[in-house]
């Protein structure tokens, strides 16, 4: 069964600033029956639940955290709670996350950002921008994109791939399992992208006599990388 941390709210857990929460049906019913989710939440880690609403303001490029009615900066408080999040879910085999979109923590690239009391466009929220860099190649995407069937598709495709990516790294014995894995792909691989299909192809042909372990490293660098075009 694949494993995904999620914003917890999108599971339906009453843990947003209000006591509410957003329960995505296609995440719980749909793929809730392929998946098992580790749900995370730095807001309510730092601050509980109900809580006042903050934002991200800019000053002088560095990203503050503060709340919206008191004027608090919060934002040492903020980063310890994501700190702990964040170990949470590197503790656990996951293949892929799960944002909720707009939150000052959790956006991908639909957070709002601020100088003073003015708005200053939309980038990433502060637990999204933590998991980005924690966690390179790596599927993660926002609930809202998902309503897209393209987008769709294609995070879910990459959330199976990179779980069976993961399998192989761990347990691959022979090389016949990488050009096994090589050959289950091959479709997928070329309609991403059929450079890269081809460079695959031929670190699998190992002219170089690499060892397994290595040459599954190379494989799996680049199969990560190509499935997130
Ligand atoms: S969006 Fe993120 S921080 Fe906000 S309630 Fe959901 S999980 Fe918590």
């Amino acid at each position: 069964m694949l494993k995904v941390a999620i914003s917890a709210c999108l599971l339906g857990e009453p843990i947003r600033y209000d006591k509410t929460g957003q329960r995505d049906r296609f995440l719980t019913d749909k793929l809730g029956k392929y998946a098992s989710f580790i749900p995370f939440c730095p807001e309510h880690l730092a601050f509980g639940t109900p809580r006042e609403t903050i934002r991200i303001v800019l000053e002088n490029e560095y990203k503050k955290v503060i709340t919206v009615f008191s004027k608090n900066d919060v934002t040492e408080a903020m980063h310890k709670a994501m700190a702990q999040e964040l170990r949470k879910i590197q503790s656990e085999p996951i293949c892929g996350i799960i944002l909720k979109s707009k939150s000052p923590s959790c956006g991908l690239g639909s957070t709002k950002y601020y100088v003073g009391e003015m708005g200053e466009g939309k980038k990433d929220g502060l637990f999204a921008l933590t998991c980005k860099e924690a966690f390179e190649d790596f599927p993660i995407e926002e609930e809202a994109r998902l309503l897209d069937p393209w987008l769709r598709e294609n995070f879910i495709m990459q959330l199976f791939a990179y779980h069976d990516a993961m399998r192989l790294e761990k347990h691959a014995q022979s090389m016949n399992e990488l050009v096994a894995f090589h050959t289950a792909y091959k479709f997928l691989l070329q309609s991403k992208h059929e450079g890269n299909y081809r460079l695959l192809g031929k670190i699998v042909a190992n002219h170089k006599n690499k060892s397994l372990q290595e040459l599954t490293q190379a494989y799996l660098s680049l199969f990560k990388k190509n499935h997130r075009l």
